[in-house]
């Protein structure tokens, strides 16, 4: 009797009250800041979150598995009333997501996907970037010997990404009008290991390679910096993704066909009032425009949404400026 009185205290109405009222403080867990769309993310989850009257507390990792698992569980002791993970390895970011689970504090797997089904993942269609990536490359050498510069091997886009070029290239890979002369992952997406890739690539095949898929701007950086020593740049079609300024401005020069723009302010915007949801105690299944997606390596379904990239190439590079994404004269620096 005396407990069950107990319960019935804890659960007055009065606490009720006091529970809806507890402010959100959302913990957002970066894996690193190296490309530079992660500011971009960071400043609308932020202003998202002012917008709402909620918190916003951050810890970067610096590309460290150790320090994201760390890093998960001080966000949560210092207040983290939700989290949002921009995992740095899928794997090895699992622990911490179970911990948070125990702990009762939902998580969105953010950009990039984590395979437990306590997480809701929001990011942009993955194989459809890869999809748009091969098809401007196709485009552009219907034929001959592609490379192709893959992303993190402990980043599931990285598998997405690839999926999707394959599936646009495969055709023509069987009629043998394509030869995939070579694939990579690049550890940790770093420009300067794609650059090393590629020019592991170029030797291996005496130089004779007429298109290279890369799988973001950072590593198509790095492989045109490869191609640029052996007087290739601007003579091999590249693609890219995130629609990073420089890569614009390459595309601009003529040295990249073309790059895949996710508008990172719309997932960082989502993320944030999902965020604020949840912590009011919201189910994955009620975020509205929500599915489910079960394309991982473990096929774990998952609640997720799904925004769509946009292709971007010399032709439709205005479509960022009336975005305001880039101004002309960061598109256009040193063209003449
Ligand atoms: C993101 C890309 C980004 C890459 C490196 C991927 O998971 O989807 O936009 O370029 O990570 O940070």
């Amino acid at each position: 009797m005396t407990a069950l009185l107990g319960l019935s205290l804890l659960i007055s109405p009065a606490h009720v009250a006091a529970q809806a009222k507890k402010p959100v403080v959302v913990g957002v867990s970066w894996s690193n800041f190296q490309e530079e769309r992660w500011k971009t993310d960071e400043a609308a989850i932020k202003a998202q979150l002012a917008k709402m009257g909620a918190t916003y507390i951050s810890a970067d990792a610096q590309s460290s598995n150790e320090k994201q698992l760390s890093d998960i569980e001080s966000l949560v002791t210092r207040g983290a009333t939700v989290l949002i993970v921009l995992a740095q390895d899928t794997e090895a970011v699992l622990p911490a997501i179970s911990k948070a689970k125990a702990d009762g504090v939902p998580v969105i797997s953010y950009d990039r996907l984590i395979e437990d089904p306590s997480a809701f993942y929001i990011s942009f269609d993955n194989k459809e970037v890869g999809r748009l990536q091969a098809r401007m490359i196709l485009a552009a050498k219907p034929k001959g010997n592609y490379a192709f510069i893959k992303g993190s091997p402990s980043d599931p886009n990285a598998a997405l990404l690839y999926a999707g070029q394959l599936e646009v290239l495969n055709a023509a890979i069987k009629s043998g009008a394509i030869k995939n002369v070579g694939n990579q992952f690049t550890e940790g997406w770093k420009p300067e290991t794609a650059q090393t890739n590629m020019e592991q690539i170029l030797t291996a095949n005496q130089n004779k390679v007429d298109a290279v898929v890369a799988s973001n701007d950072g590593t198509a950086g790095g492989a045109v910096a490869a191609l640029a020593s052996v007087g290739l740049a601007g003579k091999v079609p590249i693609s890219g993704q995130d629609a990073d300024k420089a890569a614009l401005n390459r595309i601009a020069k003529g040295l990249q066909t073309g790059t895949v723009w996710k508008d990172s302010r719309t997932l960082g915007t989502e993320a944030a009032k999902i965020a604020v949801q949840l912590a009011g105690g919201a189910k994955l299944s009620d975020v509205a425009g929500s599915g489910t997606f079960n394309g991982g390596p473990k096929k774990v379904t998952v609640s997720s949404i799904l925004l769509k990239p946009v292709v971007i190439t010399k032709a439709n590079l205005g479509v960022l400026i009336t975005a305001k994404w880039a101004t002309k004269a960061e598109i256009c620096n040193g063209v003449s």
